[in-house]
């Protein structure tokens, strides 16, 4: 019998092992034919407000609205400066960009591939209003070091969270908090593929900030305080009842799913750690991970990649080129920091098929190939 190949996300596995639930969630909103807003949508909110430990989460139509909606409910003025990461995926600048907020990227630290707390001050300017940690890989930023920045220089601080979902920050003081909700605002993204899918689209934002919540919900509906009164210019973000639906059954999945793949992380650890031409992920016991991807740094990463492309194995470089080296960042008006580690990581990162459905033999089987690589 052939062997079924290793997909890079097994979104159908995943599926059928939740088929019943499923099936019955979507029947009760096409049966309710309730499909914006309404219960679904309502409960999603409130349980997900639960599980980060947070006051008010508002679901919108995908991540990158989530952030520039998050954005706009700040309000800033032209020409204001954001911190961000370049190393991350285009959403997080792009926002800026349109909202025309000037972008400055700050290096990351190539052992944990986020925001490198020590090249941050050099890059604050009297114009910085905030910072924008990305939980790059479900890994947390370092938080600590970044509150206590934005503290001294007044900042704001916007969790980009789309690929750290569950994952948690243990502060020194003993406290423990969900990534996301522990800025002023958070986003998230439920691509299908993030750790927390839907089944198209969607996204959501967080915050303890009532007056925060208010104008996020506003904004998210055309700036609308009440019906067809409106208030300020706003855009149409919703999540749609069918995703509310879906995601009311997986949420109640998450934590065993990104236990799978804290587990599934480790093994490849082991798997890779007597290989000297790649540096494993660092698993951060002070914190929780939840590996929305598995990222290695490889020698001669492009010829690996195209090798195990070859032998059916399939994996994918996040990112080859950095937001600041994009044509679209050079049109608009940006600032740059000293880039290096980000420049010499988008030379050699390497992701690996990871989810919640990942088996043992099929990770063995990927090392080994990676293996026979570096044999040649
Ligand atoms: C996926 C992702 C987004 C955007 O989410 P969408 O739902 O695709 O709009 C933003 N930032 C990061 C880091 C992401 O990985």
């Amino acid at each position: 019998m052939a062997k079924t190949a290793i997909p890079m996300v097994n979104l159908r596995a995943q599926y059928l092992s939740i088929k019943d639930e499923i099936d019955e969630a979507i029947s009760r909103v096409l049966d309710s034919s309730i499909f914006i807003n309404g219960p679904e949508v309502q409960k999603f909110e409130a349980a997900l407000a639960e599980y980060l430990g947070v006051k008010h989460v508002i679901g919108v139509a995908n991540g990158t609205d989530a952030l520039q909606i998050a954005f706009m409910a700040l309000g800033y003025e032209e020409g204001d400066e954001v911190i961000t990461p370049s190393f991350t995926y285009a959403a997080t600048a792009e926002i800026l960009g349109l909202l025309k907020l000037t972008p400055v990227f700050v290096d990351v630290d190539p052992n944990t591939y986020n925001l490198d707390p020590r090249k941050i001050e050099k890059s604050i300017s009297a114009r910085t209003k905030a910072i924008i940690p990305v939980h790059l890989y479900g890994s947390p930023a370092p938080m600590e070091d970044i509150i206590s920045i934005s503290n001294k220089y007044g900042l704001h601080i916007i969790e980009d969270n789309a690929q750290g979902i569950g994952a948690e920050y243990h502060f020194e003081n003993g406290s423990i908090k969900k990534t996301g909700a522990i800025g002023d605002l958070g986003t998230f993204s439920f691509f299908p593929s993030k750790n927390l899918g839907c089944y198209g689209d969607g996204g959501a934002v967080c915050t303890n900030d009532d007056k925060l919540a208010q104008k996020v919900r506003m904004i998210a509906k055309h700036g609308q305080s009440k019906k067809y009164i409106h208030d300020m210019l706003g855009c149409n973000s919703r999540l749609d009842a069918i995703q509310a639906a879906i995601l009311n059954v997986k949420l109640n999945h998450l934590e065993r799913w990104n236990y799978t793949r804290l587990n599934a992380a480790k093994f490849y650890n082991e798997l890779l750690a007597d290989l000297e031409q790649v540096e494993c992920p660092i698993i951060d016991e002070n914190h929780k991970q939840v590996f929305h991807q598995y990222t290695i740094k490889a020698e001669n990463r492009d010829e690996l990649q195209a090798y195990l492309q070859s032998e059916g194995i399939p994996s994918v470089v996040y990112y080859k080129i950095p937001l600041h080296k994009q044509k679209a960042f050079i049109n608009i008006p940006n600032r740059k920091g000293e880039l290096s580690d980000t420049e010499a990581l988008c030379d050699k990162v390497l992701s690996l098929p990871i989810d919640s459905e990942i088996a043992e033999d099929q990770q063995i089987e990927i090392v080994n190939h990676i293996k026979n690589f570096y044999k040649q």
